[in-house]
């Protein structure tokens, strides 16, 4: 890494799966907000929806979601039985609406631990309240230990079209210190158990950074991933933030590469992947020439949602389940993370609402700003202000902040245009940081750069 880019690898950043961040939400916004922004969503307009499924089966120590280990079937059956009323709350809240399902996603937690007959129950129910546009995608998070080849039939039976397994790191030495023990062939049968049921279309996770894990452990980990063809790989660097996910106190600071080593990591899953056809989608994804998402960047048609990059066309997300984030054209909204404030407020028939945040019109160019950047590595701040209610000129601010992005080769600008430079693009958080006005510097509750 260059000497003058290790502060940007420093830098705490947001991943800007929204704007403005989760950081930002508040209690002031709630169920009133929720049903007023609900009201608006035109009745023909395709909708998303994100399901989050908060169990598993042991915790991970580099987890950073939320979840907690479901140690009999009850919670995760009474779970099922609480998001079923919620589906139908929230249908009732946009009454009349015909535009459908564009995208469903299911993540967690790991929506595997879900049986078959409560999977089906809950996919069953959402294409009966909502129904399903001529093309829907239907994703679902993996954990490749709860997975069977009855399992497999049963998700492509309900209706899945995409699986992303959570594959991390193939090194049982790793797998060892990060208390996940995934052998290589149990990912390997997956994927044929997927496939043999029609679930053609394979995400991977991968990530790097982890504890023990060296350069090379990460190219032999990106190669046996490349050798079972996924279709889409993410990559994440692991985030310690053990002051705010108590069970990473588990992973030692001292086996934890170091910021050279990190990028390094970075670099050579970039190398491996690329070497072997994939397409570099945005920071973070890679994706077959063949597969949605690298025709999507091509086409200049990826957007980017709390899942990351995505082909998901829908403006609207709706999320259902404990903690699950909605992003509406109005502002986010986030249900209650307790479960049971999440269940009782369901029980008493309200949406399960606790905080959120609504945008105005600069936040609303901000966001169109930072997703743009993100997704197509370029920006023409020229007539971007079309169509925001805000003035012409309420992002200049951010062309002076990237000014020294741009004496660092991580930019490039021309007039009111920005372009990310090829050595700028793992820098990208950083580049769409100058265009936050919530944002400061070290504040300890985002992950670094690199
Ligand atoms: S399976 Fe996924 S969600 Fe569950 S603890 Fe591991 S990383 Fe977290």
């Amino acid at each position: 890494m260059k000497p003058e880019h290790q502060k940007y690898a420093l830098a705490e950043v947001p991943r800007y799966t929204s704007y403005p961040t989760a950081v930002q939400f508040h209690d002031g916004v709630g169920e009133d907000d929720y049903r007023l922004w609900l009201s608006q969503i035109a009745k023909d307009e395709p909708l998303s929806l994100y399901l989050h499924i908060p169990f598993c089966q042991k915790m991970c120590w580099y987890c950073g979601c939320h979840t907690s280990v479901a140690h009999t079937y009850d919670r995760v059956g009474t779970y099922t039985q609480d998001l079923l009323a919620e589906i139908d709350l929230l249908a009732a809240a946009i009454p009349g609406h015909h535009g459908g399902l564009a995208h469903v996603h299911f993540g967690g937690g790991s929506p595997t631990m879900l049986n078959d007959a409560d999977f089906a129950a809950i996919t069953a129910k959402i294409m009966a309240v909502f129904g399903a546009r001529p093309v829907m995608e239907l994703a679902v998070e993996i954990d490749p230990r709860t997975m069977s080849a009855q399992k497999a039939q049963a998700l492509a039976d309900a209706g899945v079209t995409r699986a992303s397994l959570g594959v991390q790191d193939f090194n049982r030495h790793v797998q060892e210190k990060i208390n996940r023990i995934q052998p290589f062939e149990l990912v390997e049968n997956t994927v044929g158990w997927l496939r043999d049921a029609g679930v053609h279309a394979i995400n991977f996770d991968l990530i790097y950074g982890l504890p023990g894990q060296s350069v090379q452990d990460v190219k032999h980990s990106t190669e046996l991933a490349v050798s079972l063809r996924p279709d889409r790989l993410a990559v994440f660097g692991y985030a310690h933030v053990p002051w705010f996910k108590k069970h990473q106190e588990m992973i030692k600071t001292d086996d934890l590469p170091g910021m050279e080593e990190r990028f390094a990591e970075a670099h050579m899953v970039g190398q491996v992947l690329q070497g072997a056809g994939y397409i570099a989608v945005g920071f973070d994804h890679y994706a077959h020439p063949d597969d949605s998402m690298a025709k999507a960047a091509e086409a200049g048609t990826l957007r980017r949602n709390f899942q990351g990059y995505t082909t998901d066309t829908a403006d609207t997300m709706l999320g259902l389940g404990a903690s699950s984030i909605g992003a509406l054209g109005p502002g986010y909204v986030q249900n209650a993370p307790s479960l049971d404030i999440w269940r009782n407020a369901i029980h008493d028939g309200t949406l399960p609402i606790t905080r959120g945040v609504a945008l105005n019109g600069e936040d609303a160019m901000r966001r169109a700003a930072i997703m743009t950047l993100m997704s197509a590595m370029a920006l023409d701040l020229g007539g971007h202000a079309i169509g925001f209610d805000a003035p012409e000129n309420a992002l200049d601010d951010a062309l002076e902040k990237l000014l020294p992005l741009a004496d660092d080769g991580l930019v490039e600008i021309t007039g009111r245009k920005v372009k990310v430079t090829p050595e700028g693009r793992i820098f990208i958080r950083n580049v769409a940081a100058c265009f936050d006005t919530h944002w400061q510097m070290s504040t300890g509750r985002h992950s670094r750069a690199v």
